[in-house]
């Protein structure tokens, strides 16, 4: 009986595979974790061994022999391969996969895991004098060959003492069978002792949380920080994760876009005097390599990055932050369909280290652990610095004449805050000019050919974009059915700057989002004229709530609340009260007192009557009973079956058989609601639909997708659609 290694492979298959070990390999000397070449199909390929076994389930003659192993020590250590194949399982993904992802691409076909430097020796055949004598004008090659004859071998810094050229000297040698390459690893670097800055002089409330989290070390304790915005919970992180460096141990924090939040990391880089790990969607492989080899080896005592970082390895785990929890980014929207929130629970956990999530507007899943006593609260209620909180006001758009969506009321308080000498912001989550380009002779609206959606109007390029699916085209003077002019209808950011340079014509003005900040460097270019000072105006998307400090802004104004009060998902008024309270902490930071209008055409709804008069707080416990009325998460679990396809009967076709093996399969508690359509049915040419799935827990979920997702692989109708489950959805279509 022949021992057999588990082998997990990228590759679309919600399973792992078995191999012989390698020749000459004794398979109970391979830890779970490293890396080996195996054939696959007609290919070689690297998997991930994730443990042996004493036989396999494939008769002997199926069985393939594993090529050889790439790992001596394993890439990945058992709580980080264990959380993958758990994560794989819970999110029910390939786990090949899953734990492809969690490698730098590099790595992915067989480069070294550690720092490696190139080193040539003199070849045994040269050594022995087995070869034929050199030419006896080459005296270049032999003075090539006499220094490495005289040392074990050398690296390139040695050999470039020799000559200029040593490189075509080596190759020279190599040909002729003289000279062999070798790959070293390096040695660790050295530990540094890490010293942290001075920082201010914590709060008393800061202080508390602080010597919370201290008490915490070496246990698993989840923390939930709720500050209000310009508490200081930067602050905290930075004093936590002090001691955590300075027990020798590392902090991984994730944020939420790195390339949003360039002050968060510089105040994180300022204030240790140590390589910071950071890793996030825009670097190079071998940068992401680099950052994730520090991360291994411990030399990087603070790892940061964006929502795959929660995978980075760790030599020393202590602690972890995820900061602004709440942020829909931490959850992947296709592919792995992960949350790195509640992965960072999952691994602390598994690490028995405390993790800390922090924010502003915490989402109700995190609310509602803290009251059921998961999560220990730690509230910095007051902003530090004296400053106030801003005040909330609504204007009610049906009774004030508007210009471009800009109510009189507010253009009046825009002014009177510039003549103070204030900033003032405004936020509208719709970019370009407007959103939709409209005939007003007979009634024409410009439709994105391949969505049920209009083409936004983008009038300094005057060009149609459609926000959905990307398609452009250009903007038509003329309506093409009847012949008349169109018009843009509506405002987004680009028209509401037009508007403002037409009524403050002297005051300096900005536009952040993602049109006019696509050029690197843009974005920290705009915020620096913001921060200085020479920005009056600033008019932006969503990208403006994230944690920018802008200390001179007095006013803040919501022009549209109205996009989030009727949305069609779940947890639409969440994020609607989410986004307002954080852009409306962007009011008023320093020592001017901030003032907050939101316009509205709805003044009565009961989510701003709520955040108006009570704020954050008040809006969340009134949302989570209605989310426990509904019977909607963190009350209990859904996940979706979505499908698309180019035809449009397919999605609802594949569904409906869905749906009737689920039906047969699922145990009591399981309810199954639809198949229903999309609201926005055809997007980039497909049609799509879902099957949503509901039970009290977790549980009665994961046992139906055991037997009901190999019965859903199998149907013809699932060739004929795009599919994915995903679990924990953070948005129902
Ligand atoms: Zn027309
Ligand atoms: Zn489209």
């Amino acid at each position: 009986m022949s021992a057999v290694i588990v082998v997990a492979i990228d590759a679309p298959l919600r399973r792992l595979f078995d191999y012989r070990a390698p020749p000459q390999v004794a398979p109970e000397t391979l830890l779970p974790g490293v890396r080996v070449w195996v054939p696959f199909g007609r290919r070689r390929v690297v998997g991930v061994l994730v443990e042996t076994r004493a036989s396999s389930e494939l008769p002997d003659a199926k069985l393939k022999t594993a090529i050889a192993v790439v790992d001596e020590t394993p890439v990945f250590d058992a709580p980080l391969l264990e959380l993958l194949r758990w994560a794989a399982d819970y999110y029910r993904h390939p786990p090949g996969e899953v734990i492809s992802a969690a490698l730098p691409a590099p790595l992915r076909t067989g480069d070294s895991m550690l720092e490696t430097t190139e080193r040539w020796m003199l070849s045994a055949a040269a050594r022995t004098g087995s070869l034929p004598a050199l030419p006896t004008r080459a005296n270049r090659l032999r003075e090539l060959a006499d220094f490495l004859q005289a040392r074990e071998s050398a690296d390139a810094a040695g050999l470039a003492t020799l000559s200029s050229r040593w490189r075509d000297h080596v190759r020279e040698l190599e040909k002729r069978g003289w000279v062999t390459r070798l790959r070293v690893a390096d040695p660790p670097p050295p530990r540094l002792a890490v010293r942290a800055g001075p920082g201010p002089s914590p709060t008393p409330e800061q202080l508390a949380a602080i010597q919370a989290i201290s008490a915490a070390r070496g246990r698993h304790v989840s923390f939930l920080l709720h500050g209000v915005t310009g508490s200081g919970k930067t602050e905290v992180y930075l004093r936590a994760i002090e001691e955590v460096v300075a027990r020798d141990e590392q902090a991984l924090v994730l944020v939420p876009e790195i390339a949003l939040t360039p002050q968060l990391v510089a105040r994180f880089a300022e204030r240790f005097d140590a390589p910071l790990a950071v890793l996030h969607s825009s670097l190079t492989d071998q940068e992401r390599l680099r950052a994730w080899r520090a991360a291994r080896s411990g030399s990087a005592p603070v790892v940061i990055g964006t929502r795959s970082a929660i995978f980075a390895p760790l030599a020393r785990p202590g602690l972890i932050v995820v900061d602004e929890e709440h942020d829909s980014s931490y959850k992947q929207q296709e592919g792995f369909r992960y949350s790195a929130r509640d992965l960072a629970l999952a691994r602390a956990q598994r690490l028995a280290i405390p993790v800390l999530l922090g924010s502003a507007t915490p989402s109700l899943e995190s609310l509602e652990r803290a009251r059921a006593g998961k999560a220990v609260l730690l509230s910095l209620p007051n902003r530090t610095a004296g400053a106030s909180q801003p005040q909330l006001h609504i204007i009610d758009l049906r009774r004030h004449a508007a210009t471009q969506g800009i109510a009189t009321p507010t253009m009046l308080s825009i002014k009177r805050h510039l003549d103070a000498g204030g900033q003032v912001l405004l936020y509208l989550n719709r970019r370009g000019y407007a959103p939709s380009l409209f005939c007003p002779a007979c009634g024409w609206v410009a439709p994105c050919p391949r969505c049920d959606a209009r083409l936004t109007v983008h009038q300094r390029e005057r060009r149609l974009h459609c926000h959905h699916c990307g398609t452009e085209q250009r903007a038509p003077e003329i309506c093409p059915t009847c012949g008349e002019a169109v018009k843009p209808v509506g405002q987004g950011t680009e028209r509401i700057e037009e508007t403002l340079a037409q009524f403050f014509p002297d005051v300096p003005l900005a536009r952040i989002d993602r049109d006019a900040v696509r050029r690197r460097g843009a974005l920290e270019a705009a915020l620096d004229r913001v921060t200085s000072g020479e920005v009056r105006l600033l008019v932006g998307t969503q990208m403006l709530t994230k944690g920018h400090h802008f200390p001179d802004v007095s006013l803040v104004v919501v022009l549209n609340a109205d996009q989030g009060l009727f949305g069609t998902d779940f947890r639409a008024s969440e994020r609607l009260a989410q986004t307002i309270v954080q852009v409306a902490g962007r009011a008023g930071r320093a020592e001017r007192p901030g003032e907050v209008l939101i316009q509205t055409e709805y003044p009565e709804h009961p989510l701003l009557a709520q955040l108006v008069s009570g704020g954050y707080d008040a809006f969340a416990s009134a949302a989570l009973k209605e989310r426990e009325l509904a019977r909607w998460p963190p009350f209990a679990r859904i996940a979706v079956l979505r499908a698309e396809a180019a035809r449009r009967e397919a999605p609802i076709e594949f569904l409906d058989r869905a749906r009737e093996i689920a039906a047969a399969l699922a145990g009591p508690g399981v309810e199954i609601l639809g198949p229903a359509s999309a609201p926005m049915e055809r997007r980039a040419g497909h049609y799509r639909a879902q099957l949503l799935l509901h039970a009290a827990s977790h549980g009665p979920l994961q046992r139906l997708f055991s037997r009901w997702l190999p019965a859903v692989e199998e149907l013809p109708e699932a060739r004929r659609v795009r599919w994915s489950l995903d679990v924990d959805p953070l948005e129902l279509f």
